[in-house]
């Protein structure tokens, strides 16, 4: 291990102490703090019910849009989009396509706009590994890191050069578990426990999948089946004794009609077709991924490009009128408020309610792949979420990316290596 512990690391404008014991900072992807809760009160996760009641625990704010990239970036670099650029899974980029334009994956690290603390801590010598779920996001969590980083998806192709690390299956001892499952989010606990048992390592940051939390709300059997896994790893790292940092990318929220089960759902395109003239309004939906089966691509959060001739205010005015709008801002109003990059955010944000999502087209969304009815994320609803840890914690930080007014989910490797106590 580097002697890593009286040194810091200046990374967009915030500083962390290199750790002086091992620390690991886990996204759990779409945890709202009630399946925490509901597990504990269940029984079967003990540990997490320390953490709830050791002096570690608070909740805070993610960034909207409230999807898995923005937030996993925010993370990691301790910014808000607005900083890091990163502020979906897709949009609209101007300059695609010889300058035409087109609708593109923002998966790319050529999109991010700042260096994550991960890469720094490794340039500064401390041991880093990252270990994904997906591995839309190992790409931009990996940018430019010198250590180990690798997604549970895609563990049987790793190699030295692309991974630092050349063989994956065999250390975490599974194989690769299918893209829609637990298992997927079990593999980047399990290799993140072997990793720790058997490397010297400083930092680590773990990032699973929201697959469950798609499908089963707080409390339920499926549900508490995966936080009860989740729960004997963490209790491992924990008596490895590493630091650990719990937080999440999002909530998440029921989004279909209670009684029939259908989901609540705007589309969009199709309403701003019916206004305009047909395809004259671009919808984005930002949550758009290749992997869609779960969400069938709807969640709480849109933009919209108008064409020149449209007056903005009044298409805001109308879409506000609609039933289950939350909020509709302009691009200069959302890009404040939610800290977001105004050049890949359209003319128009739009969030939709608790339980509403919104769609483009409905011929456009297969809906074919869900199996049960839809819980989802993207909005202001599913901004609140946990940050829990293994040890008290001294001193909250005044957050840089909001005036100091809240904690958010991009604070806590600043408190997990700056602000806990040392046992
Ligand atoms: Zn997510």
């Amino acid at each position: 291990m580097a002697n890593t512990s009286e040194r810091t690391i200046e990374v967009n404008g915030r500083s962390y102490r290199l750790p002086s014991q091992p620390t690991v900072v886990v996204c759990v992807d779409g945890c709202e703090f009630d399946y925490l809760e509901a597990a504990v009160a269940a029984g079967v996760a003990p540990f997490i019910g320390k953490m709830l009641k050791g002096g570690g625990a608070f909740k805070g704010d993610c960034v909207i849009p409230s999807f898995t990239n923005p937030n996993n970036l925010s993370i990691v670099c301790g910014v808000p989009p607005s900083v890091h650029g990163i502020c979906g899974n897709y949009f609209w980029d101007p300059d695609a396509n010889g300058g035409e334009g087109a609708e593109v994956m923002m998966n790319d690290p050529a999109y991010l706009r700042a260096g994550t603390l991960l890469a720094a801590a490794a340039e500064a010598g401390a041991a880093v590994a990252v270990v994904t779920a997906k591995d839309k996001l190992r790409r931009l969590l990996g940018w430019q890191l010198k250590g180990i980083c690798f997604s549970a998806e895609k563990a049987d192709k790793v190699t030295l050069e692309e991974n630092g690390i050349g063989e994956v299956l065999d250390m975490a001892g599974m194989p690769v578990p299918d893209v829609y499952s637990a298992g997927l989010s079990e593999f980047v606990f399990a290799a993140g426990v072997r990793l720790a048992q058997t490397r010297k390592l400083d930092l680590m940051y773990l990032s699973t999948t929201d697959y469950i939390q798609h499908k089963w709300a707080p409390g339920t059997e499926g549900a508490n089946a995966f936080y009860a896994m989740m729960d004997g790893y963490l209790a491992k790292l924990d008596a490895l004794g590493w630091v650990i940092g719990l937080t999440a990318d999002h909530g998440m929220n029921a989004k279909h009609d209670p009684q029939t089960g259908e989901p609540n759902v705007i589309y969009l395109q199709d309403v701003l077709d019916d206004w305009l003239g047909v395809g004259r309004a671009r919808v984005i939906l930002p949550i758009t991924d290749p992997y869609v089966v779960h969400h069938g691509a709807l969640g709480s959060f849109a933009t919209v490009y108008l064409p020149r001739d449209v007056s903005v205010a009044q298409v805001i005015e109308r879409i506000g009128g609609l039933q289950g709008i939350d909020t509709v801002l302009d691009n200069v109003a959302a890009c404040e408020r939610f800290e977001l990059p105004n050049d890949r955010v359209g003319d128009i944000v739009v969030v939709s309610t608790k339980h509403v999502v919104l769609g483009t087209r409905r011929a456009e969304h297969d809906l074919s792949g869900l199996t049960v009815p839809l819980r989802s994320h993207g909005g202001i609803s599913e901004q609140e979420v946990p940050l829990l840890f293994n040890r008290r914690v001294e001193a909250l930080p005044s957050s840089g990316g909001d005036g100091g007014k809240r904690l958010r989910n991009f604070d806590i490797f600043d408190i997990a290596l700056n602000r806990v106590s040392s046992s």
